[in-house]
């Protein structure tokens, strides 16, 4: 699989949950609710950032 680098910023996170359940790597956790990211899991897929209903979740290079 073609690594991918980057980043991904969460800001303004509901914390609706919708990411957890598509991130096909189990890679999204959440601290007192708001989303973080395992990079040693993400892959970069761009689901999450997809299905935010709040575009809370921003790729960064
Ligand atoms: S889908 Fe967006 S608002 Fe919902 S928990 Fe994930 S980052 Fe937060
Ligand atoms: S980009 Fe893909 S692999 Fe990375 S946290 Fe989001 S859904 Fe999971």
């Amino acid at each position: 699989m073609e690594e991918k680098n980057g980043h991904i910023a969460v800001i303004g996170c509901r914390k609706c949950g919708k990411c957890n359940n598509v991130c096909p790597q189990g890679a999204l956790y959440k601290v007192d609710g708001i989303v973080r990211v395992d990079y040693s899991r993400c892959t970069f897929c761009m689901e999450c950032i997809r299905v935010c209903p709040n575009k809370a979740l921003i790729y960064m290079e």
